[in-house]
């Protein structure tokens, strides 16, 4: 088997890997780094299907770009598949609005789902002679890890979270002799999920209780709809806006990925999803405010900041790892946000809240020791090799991307 990481080996963003099992080449992933303008994985190399992970961007977003060059099935979860559309026809929309330089176009959106076989958790199909099964990763609604099996075996877990989540079921190990793994969170252990969660509701509690209200910046796919979970019993009126919308609208129309639909439809039944200006104007009056982009990087989070720069009573938490060169890390680090060209210092409260989707230091090495393998591959992480002392016990491979691999 030769593996060769088209993106996203010793990096978070842009995971591509192909994979020659000998009379059968593969793909997982074709994803991007959302810079502006974002930055691609080297460019694809033809092979007989293509596999989707998850639909964050750093995993989806140049799945069509392949689709313009070469054919491939498309193998995804319906989950994932109608998730990523969206996405994919914003990032035409941003590329003409900033004048970049477009890398597919529509008629590449639709050859991507021409090709599309969904599959199921748990379910095996076949492309050749490699079988290959779908299995939960735990890390957002749909996400997938892919175990791929002919002469040997190959498990590739693309994001994965290990813990049960408000939304889903954490991710269990797979057997497999080599493991491709993400190693985002290596050498970080995570602050215990039900305690930030508990902290969450009461600062919110505390905060709304003395008169002001609270914005959290968050990610549109997965995030928007976890925090609906977690807090929508509370009594409190909450306002949804931008892209996480969208996003709830299809997850609530692709039933079969939640730990309860039915508990997820009656949340969300609670809250206030904005359409509109009109409907913005009344957000601005919200208790809680949830909304993109999750980086602070642009989208009506912005506008809703902008209205309350001088009430330190309200407050600004945030949910999700901010990287770096993004407004969010300059609010967390310097207290300054960037709106509209200029430089301005909210005087809300700024707190962080530990609600990553990736398995940590610790979860990772118990992880790996389930799935048993041989081999261990690490990929998609800045610090990996932070992991190499607690993996003493396997052959381990640190891959660079453009680097061919052969394992036998
Ligand atoms: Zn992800
Ligand atoms: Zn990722």
């Amino acid at each position: 088997m030769k593996l060769k990481f088209l993106g996203g080996a010793e990096e978070v963003g842009r995971l591509a890997i192909k994979m020659d099992f000998g009379g059968v080449k593969a793909m997982v992933d074709y994803g991007l780094i959302p810079e502006k303008p974002p930055e691609y994985p080297l460019p694809p190399e033809k092979v007989d299907g293509v596999f989707l992970t998850h639909s964050h961007l750093d995993h989806a977003g140049s799945l069509p770009v392949y689709f313009n060059k070469y054919d491939a099935n498309f193998y995804a979860t319906i989950m994932s598949a109608n998730s990523i559309r969206p996405m994919l026809e914003d990032t035409i929309k941003i590329a003409d609005i900033e004048g970049y330089t477009k890398m597919f176009n529509k008629d590449d959106i639709s050859q991507l789902y021409s090709m599309l076989a969904p599959i199921k958790y748990g379910e095996t199909d076949s492309l050749k002679d490699l079988d290959f099964t779908a299995h939960n990763a735990g890390h957002i609604p749909g996400s997938t890890m892919w175990k791929f099996t002919n002469s040997t075996d190959l498990l590739v877990t693309g994001d994965l979270y290990t813990r049960d989540t408000n939304l889903l079921t954490a991710a269990s190990p797979v057997h497999a002799e080599n493991l491709i793994i993400e190693s985002t969170y290596a050498g970080k252990i995570h602050e215990d999920r039900q305690k930030v969660i508990d902290r969450l509701r009461s600062r919110i509690k505390e905060v709304v209780g003395n008169g002001g209200k609270v914005i959290l910046p968050t990610f549109a796919v997965g995030r928007t709809q976890e925090l609906i979970m977690t807090i929508a019993d509370m009594g409190l009126n909450i306002a949804v806006d931008g892209m996480g919308n969208t996003i709830t609208s299809i997850y609530l129309h692709t039933p079969g990925f939640f730990r309860s639909q039915n508990e997820f439809r009656k949340a969300v039944k609670k809250t206030m999803h904005v359409r509109g200006q009109r409907d913005r104007m009344t957000a601005m009056d919200a208790d809680v405010i949830i909304t993109t982009s999750g980086m602070l990087d642009g989208g009506p989070v912005l506008g809703y900041i902008k209205n309350s720069l001088e009430d330190d009573k309200s407050a600004i938490f945030i949910t999700g790892y901010q990287v770096e060169g993004t407004n969010g890390r300059s609010l967390m680090e310097n207290g300054t946000l960037n709106i509209d060209g200029s430089s301005v210092r909210p005087k809300m409260k700024v707190e962080f809240f530990d609600m990553s989707a990736h398995a940590g230091h610790d979860e990772l090495i118990k992880f790996i020791d389930g799935v048993n393998p041989k081999r261990v591959i690490l990929c998609h992480g800045e610090n990996r090799e932070k992991l190499l002392p607690d993996l003493a016990n396997y052959e381990v491979i640190l891959p660079y991307n453009g680097n061919e691999i052969e394992i036998n």
